[in-house]
C-alpha cells in the first residue's frame, strides 16, 4: 500500500510518514500543493493524507483538480480545529474523511486502515481468502488460524493481493505499490518474494498467471 502524505509542517509530515512506515505502508511526502497535485495526478496511491493549508496551491484546490480529472484514491483531509466550514467544503469536494489538528497518531492510523479497507470493499480489519487471513491492525498473517512469521515486504505483498483478491495484479502495479522509491524494483526480486511466501503459506495461496501477474483467488466465502 502506497500513501501520499501532503503536509508543509516538517514535524507533522515526518511523524505521520514514520507511523505509516512502521505499519507497513510505503510513503511519499509532498510539502506544497503543486507537488502534491502533480504526484497524485501522475502516480498511483492507495490513499492520500492531505493537509488543507499548503503553500503554492491549497489542499482544497488540489483535491478538486484530482477529482475533476477522475482520480479516485481515498483522501483524508487534515483541517484546523473548529474550522467546520472547511471540513464541509472538503467533503463536498470529494474528501472521504477528515481529521482536525492536533490529532493523535493512533486515530489517524485507524482512519487510514478503515479508508483503505472500504476502498477495497471490506468492512472488517481482518481479511480472508480460504485458509489465509491477515489482521491489518497487527500486520499478522495466519493460515488456518496459526500465525506465520513474514517479513514487512512479504506482508505488504500478501496484504495488497488480499485487498484486491480475485483480481490479477500485474508485476508493475505490485512493484509500484510495494517498494519505496529508493528500493530496487524488478520483476525477478518480486518473483523471489512470491516464492518465499509460497514456502511459508502453502504453494497454492498466491497464484501466478503467466504473462499477467499474481492473484489470490476469492474462493468461497
Ligand atoms: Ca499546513
Amino acid at each position: 500500500m502506497r500513501i501520499l502524505v501532503v503536509e508543509d509542517e516538517p514535524a507533522i509530515a515526518s511523524s505521520v510518514a514514520s507511523a505509516l512506515s512502521a505499519s507497513g505502508y510505503q510513503t511519499r511526502i509532498a510539502t506544497d500543493g503543486e507537488e502534491a497535485w502533480f504526484l497524485g495526478d501522475t502516480e498511483d496511491f492507495d490513499l492520500v493524507v492531505l493537509d488543507l493549508g499548503l503553500p503554492k496551491m491549497d489542499g482544497l484546490a488540489v483535491l478538486k483538480r484530482w477529482r475533476g480529472a477522475g482520480r479516485q484514491m481515498p483522501v483524508l483531509i487534515l483541517t484546523a480545529r473548529g474550522a467546520w466550514p472547511e471540513r464541509v467544503e472538503g467533503i463536498d469536494a470529494g474528501a472521504d474523511d477528515y481529521l482536525a489538528k492536533p490529532f493523535q497518531i493512533e486515530e489517524l492510523m485507524a482512519r487510514v486502515r478503515a479508508l483503505i479497507r472500504r476502498a477495497a470493499g471490506h468492512a472488517s480489519p481482518v481479511l480472508t481468502a480460504g485458509a489465509l487471513s491477515i489482521d491489518t491492525r497487527q500486520m499478522r498473517v495466519s493460515i488456518d488460524g496459526t500465525s506465520v512469521a513474514v517479513s514487512p515486504l512479504e506482508y505488504r505483498l500478501v496484504a495488497y493481493l488480499l485487498h484486491h483478491k480475485g483480481r490479477v495484479v500485474s508485476p508493475g502495479e505490485l512493484i509500484e505499490h510495494l517498494y519505496g522509491d529508493d528500493d530496487a524494483r524488478d520483476a525477478n526480486a518480486l518473483e523471489a518474494v512470491v516464492t518465499r511466501l509460497r514456502k511459508k503459506l502453502g504453494a497454492d495461496v498466491v497464484e501466478t498467471r503467466r504473462g499477467f501477474g499474481y492473484v489470490i483467488a476469492a474462493g468461497p466465502e
